[in-house]
């Protein structure tokens, strides 16, 4: 289940009154892990090293700023999540996987931190008040201005949101 990592991010929304776009930078900080920006392989989004005195969050600095945003909200959610079971982390490329069923061990641990950065940068309840009384329409929409609008509020790439309404049920058609 990822409710658990959903729930986390939402009850962190909570507790440090985070509001969109949200500071993802500065939670790290808060948190008292260092940002490190560097040039990296193209195919490597980033890590996340777990030390006593420093955690370091490594993250690609040739990516858009969309992405290296979605990529620290993941290794957040390791930070989270599963700090207990190891102390580097290492993502070569945030796929996003279909079949949550099938998916164990490593695997599940990145479902959860995509769910934990998904819920954390698009928070449902954003969502659901901007777009409830009016879903957009898959047709209409995804091409126009309103989801790049909304997009260019939260700071996430057009397709994370995309995934996201989709999977909420936002885009109809
Ligand atoms: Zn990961």
């Amino acid at each position: 289940m990822t409710s658990k990592a959903k729930k986390l991010a939402q009850s962190i929304i909570e507790s440090y009154k985070l509001a969109v776009p949200v500071d993802v930078n500065s939670l790290a900080e808060q948190e008292g892990i260092l940002i490190r920006e560097e040039a990296l392989e193209d195919n490597v989004s980033g890590m996340l090293v777990i030390k006593d005195k420093q955690s370091v969050i490594v993250v690609n600095a040739n990516h858009h700023q969309n992405r290296r945003r979605f990529t620290i909200a993941h290794e957040l959610g390791h930070y989270f999540l599963h700090r207990s079971l190891s102390n580097v982390f290492f993502d070569e490329s945030l796929l996003f996987f279909r079949d949550e069923k099938s998916a164990q061990g490593t695997k599940f641990q990145e479902i959860e931190a995509n769910t934990f950065a998904a819920e954390l940068l698009m928070p449902e309840q954003v969502l659901w008040e901007r777009l409830s009384e009016k879903p957009l329409d898959a047709l209409d929409d995804v091409e126009s201005s309103a989801l790049g609008e909304l997009a260019a509020e939260l700071q996430v790439s057009c397709q994370a949101l995309t995934i996201r309404l989709t999977r909420l049920g936002l885009i109809t058609g």
